[in-house]
């Protein structure tokens, strides 16, 4: 399926790996030209040749910055006024005891995972509306809406996700801008492959072995009994990026292998 989606550019945060990469790749299958960002240059710029060289065709620029940081950001947005499509994916996780989750901590992941999204929302969707059309994406989880109560800090960031989310979709009505919420389940990102390895350091499992192993010990609730590949979140992304997704409005859209019951 063609989504229609040749030519556009689109800012895709934390998207030198995981998810983002993912996403980044799964969009400029579609023709778009990728600004890749990551705190590391070097990083960010290994991504933006193995999308170069994968889809010679779109012109991935290298838009490394740490989010967190105001100037950062300014210089960022001097160098890309204008994006297409943004998706909030950058995000930082992990497993903590709620009795270690001191103010610091709240505050990094309140900083990192709602405020630097927002800034980035604030900067771009007045040109969005103004031209009646564009695309804002948050990456939240189901940890959203169902904390597991293994990383509060986390939780309540991607709650706060789905709640902006929604306000900012109040002021597209009447435009072709939406503003929505990816709630992917749990997925193969490097990072929590490495995570799953250092789970199961016996080297006569394949790591095929430890996810059914994983997946049955710690997440029975899944009905798809494996990772979701990055891949799929990716393009779950570029459709909703696409003009086939205009009637998403401030939705929170799940992706998450059955984790979630549903509430009717
Ligand atoms: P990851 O750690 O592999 O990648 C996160 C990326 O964000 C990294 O490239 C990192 O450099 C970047 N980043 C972090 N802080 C940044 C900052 N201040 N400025 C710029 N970039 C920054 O993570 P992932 O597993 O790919 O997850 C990506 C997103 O998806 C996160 O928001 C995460 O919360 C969400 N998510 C992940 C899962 C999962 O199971 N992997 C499930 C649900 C939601």
């Amino acid at each position: 399926m063609d989504m229609g989606l040749s030519s556009k550019t689109a800012l895709v945060t934390g998207s030198a790996r995981g998810i983002g990469k993912a996403i980044a790749m799964e969009l400029a299958r579609e023709g778009v030209h990728v600004l890749v960002n990551g705190r590391g240059v070097d990083e960010v710029e290994r991504t933006v040749r193995e999308l170069k060289a994968a889809f010679p065709a779109t012109s991935p620029r290298n838009a490394a910055a740490d989010l967190t940081d105001a100037e950062q950001r300014a210089a960022l947005f001097e160098r890309f006024p204008q994006v297409d499509i943004l998706v909030n994916n950058a995000g930082i996780y992990e497993i903590m005891r709620y009795e270690d989750v001191n103010d610091d901590v709240w505050d990094r992941y309140f900083q990192t995972n709602v405020l630097a999204a927002n800034a980035l929302c604030q900067f771009y969707l007045p040109a969005m509306l103004k031209q009646g059309q564009g695309r804002i994406m948050f990456i939240a989880s189901e940890e959203a809406v169902m904390p597991s109560g293994l990383m509060p800090q986390y939780a309540m960031t991607k709650s706060m996700l789905l709640s902006l989310s929604r306000s900012l979709s109040k002021l597209t009505a009447g435009t072709d801008v939406t503003v929505n919420t990816i709630m992917p389940g749990p997925t193969l990102s490097e990072n929590v492959q490495q995570i799953i390895e250092g789970m199961y350091p016996d080297e006569s499992m394949t790591f095929a072995d430890k996810e059914t192993a994983f997946m049955a010990a710690s997440l029975p609730q899944s009905e798809l009994r494996r990772f979701i590949r990055p891949a799929e979140i990716g393009r779950l992304a570029a459709f909703v990026g696409s003009p086939y997704a205009s009637a998403f409005k401030g939705s929170p859209i799940r992706m998450d292998g059955g984790m979630v019951p549903t509430i009717y």
